[in-house]
């Protein structure tokens, strides 16, 4: 082995050893089945996907992301767009929640997820903002990005 090929194999070894450091502090951006955003402290964990016709929906999976069906879990969504606030209730629909009203047209508006996990439960807040564009990295749409920016 010459010297070049010794420090190639060295900084391909290090080049695995950050990404799995990294993959591992990145627990919480865990790439969710349908493109959506893992919404934190559920359990079990609920994503939250807009769709294509803008209604939203949160999906349910066990720790190893395996489709759960919603239960007891209630949720609003405030999406705080420039046309004005929008607040969309949800109904059961199959194993996951739909909203009955869409979000509002337009991105890079904040957006508060009001979750429940049963009606007696203290709510939480998630707050995030809403970013469509497709992410160059992960092909996601950046609110679900699993990426490291
Ligand atoms: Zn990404």
């Amino acid at each position: 082995m010459n010297t070049n090929l010794r420090l190639l194999t060295l900084a391909a070894a290090l080049c695995v050893g950050l990404f799995t450091v990294n993959a591992a502090d990145k627990h919480d951006h865990k790439a969710t089945p349908k493109g959506g955003r893992l919404l934190e402290k559920t359990e079990p964990r609920a994503e939250f996907v807009v769709e294509k016709d803008r209604s939203v929906s949160i999906h349910f999976y066990s720790e190893d992301m395996k489709p759960v069906a919603a239960s007891t879990q209630s949720v609003t969504v405030i999406a705080d767009a420039a046309s004005g606030k929008a607040t969309l209730q949800f109904e059961k629909k199959g194993d996951s929640l739909v909203s009955k009203t869409k979000m509002p047209e337009g991105d890079g508006y904040n957006v508060v997820v009001q979750f429940k996990q049963t009606a007696n439960s203290r709510p939480q807040n998630l707050r995030f903002k809403l970013d469509m564009h497709i992410c160059g990295g992960c092909k996601r749409a950046e609110y679900g990005c699993i990426c490291d920016h």
